[in-house]
C-alpha cells in the first residue's frame, strides 16, 4: 500500500500551530505551570514526552479514553491478520509515564472543554484544570448513519481493542462483508484474505480507491483481493443491518440501483448511505450469512466507538 493517511497530513499541518501556542513553561516564566494533552497516541505521548524534557517543574497529564497506554497504531492491522502477537504493538507501558511524573488517565473520555475557565470535563463527571491544554485527539471512527449500525458483530477499526476484538471474532467467521473503499478498508481486505475469511468488499463506485488510482491501477488490486478470496462489489453500499433476536448482526441490506427500495442481498447496487467511519463486523459459523466491515478515516471526535 501507498501514500500518507490523510491524519497525518493533518497532525503535520497543524504542528506550527501546536508549537506556538504550546511553549513550555520555562520559556513563559512559570515554573508550575500544568498542561493537559487530550490523546494519548503518538502526537500526545510525544508532547508530553518534550514537555519532560523543557520543563521539568511542569504538571503534566494525558488524558485517553483507551485502557491502555501508547501502542503503534500502524501495526494494529498486523495484530488482526494473525501476523504479530501483542507485545511488539505495545510502546509504552504505565511504567513510562510514572518514571517521568506524567499523569496518565487511562479510559477517560473528555466530554467538555472550557476554554475561558481553562478546564476540560471527563465523562464521569470529573473537572481537571489546566493553564495549557492540547487536544491531540487525531482522527475517531463515527458510526455508519443507517439502522442498527451499533448492531453486535460490528467493529470500529481504530484501536488496538478493536484488533484483539476483530481477530477474535473473525477466528471463528466463515464470511466477511467489507465497506469503504479507502486505505483502512484495504486493510480490513487484507486481514480477511489473512484469516481465509471469504469477503465481499463493497464499493460505491467502480473501483477501489477511485479518487487516487487509475483504472489499470485499481485493477492490480481487484485482482490480488480475488487472489485473496474478497471480491470486490462495485456501486455497492449498505442501507441497513439486519440482526438476529440477540442483537447480532446477520445480513447487510444494499439499496437497488435507484436508492429507493432496500433490498436483503449482496448482489451489486448503488448506495445512497455515506460511509463515515472504520467498522468491520463479522458473522460466526453458526449463521448463514455475511459479516460486514466498513472504513473511511475520519477526522472528528465524538462519542466513545462502539466495539
Ligand atoms: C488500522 C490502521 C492502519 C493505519 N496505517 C497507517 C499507515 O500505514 N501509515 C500511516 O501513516 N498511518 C496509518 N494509520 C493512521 C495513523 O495511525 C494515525 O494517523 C496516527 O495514529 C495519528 O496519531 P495521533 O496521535 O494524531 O492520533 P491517534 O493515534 O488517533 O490518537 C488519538 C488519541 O486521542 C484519544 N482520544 C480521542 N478522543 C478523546 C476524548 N474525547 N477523550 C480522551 N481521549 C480521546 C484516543 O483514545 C487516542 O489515545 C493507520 C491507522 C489505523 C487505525
Amino acid at each position: 500500500m501507498v501514500g500518507f493517511h490523510p491524519a497525518i497530513h493533518t497532525f503535520v499541518s497543524y504542528f506550527p500551530w501546536i508549537a506556538t501556542h504550546f511553549t513550555p513553561a520555562t520559556e513563559t516564566g512559570s515554573m508550575t505551570a500544568s498542561y493537559v494533552i487530550i490523546g494519548d497516541g503518538i502526537a500526545g505521548s510525544s508532547a508530553a514526552e518534550t514537555l519532560r524534557e523543557e520543563a521539568p517543574d511542569a504538571e503534566i497529564t494525558v488524558i485517553t479514553e483507551e485502557g491502555e497506554a501508547l501502542y503503534n497504531r500502524i501495526l494494529i492491522k498486523e495484530y488482526a491478520k494473525g501476523k504479530l502477537p501483542e507485545a511488539p504493538i505495545s510502546i509504552h507501558d504505565t511504567d513510562w509515564y510514572a518514571d517521568r511524573e506524567i499523569d496518565l488517565e487511562l479510559d477517560t473520555v473528555v466530554t467538555n472543554i472550557d476554554p475561558d475557565g481553562h478546564a476540560v470535563t471527563t465523562y464521569e463527571g470529573e473537572t481537571i484544570e489546566y493553564d495549557k491544554l492540547l487536544v491531540a485527539t487525531g482522527g475517531t471512527p463515527t458510526q455508519l448513519p443507517v439502522d442498527n449500525s451499533d448492531a453486535d458483530g460490528i467493529h470500529h477499526f481504530w484501536t488496538f481493542q478493536d484488533a484483539r476484538n476483530i481477530r477474535e471474532h473473525i477466528e471463528g467467521a466463515d464470511s466477511a462483508t467489507i465497506v469503504g473503499a479507502g486505505l483502512l478498508g484495504i486493510d480490513l481486505a487484507a486481514i480477511c484474505g489473512a484469516q481465509e475469511v471469504e469477503a465481499n468488499y463493497l464499493m460505491r463506485g467502480d473501483c477501489w480507491w477511485r479518487y487516487a488510482l487509475t483504472e489499470e491501477g485499481a485493477e492490480i488490486m481487484h485482482d490480488a483481493m480475488r487472489e485473496r478470496g474478497v471480491t470486490p462489489v462495485f456501486q455497492s453500499g449498505v442501507d441497513h443491518f439486519e440482526t438476529d433476536d440477540e442483537g447480532h448482526v446477520t445480513q447487510r441490506s444494499t439499496p437497488t440501483a435507484s436508492g429507493s427500495t432496500p433490498t436483503l442481498s449482496a448482489s451489486p447496487s448503488a448506495s445512497t448511505s455515506t460511509p463515515r467511519s472504520c467498522r468491520t463486523s463479522t458473522s460466526n459459523r453458526t449463521t448463514a450469512s455475511s459479516s460486514t466491515s466498513t472504513c473511511e478515516p475520519v477526522s472528528t471526535m465524538s462519542s466513545p466507538p462502539a466495539t
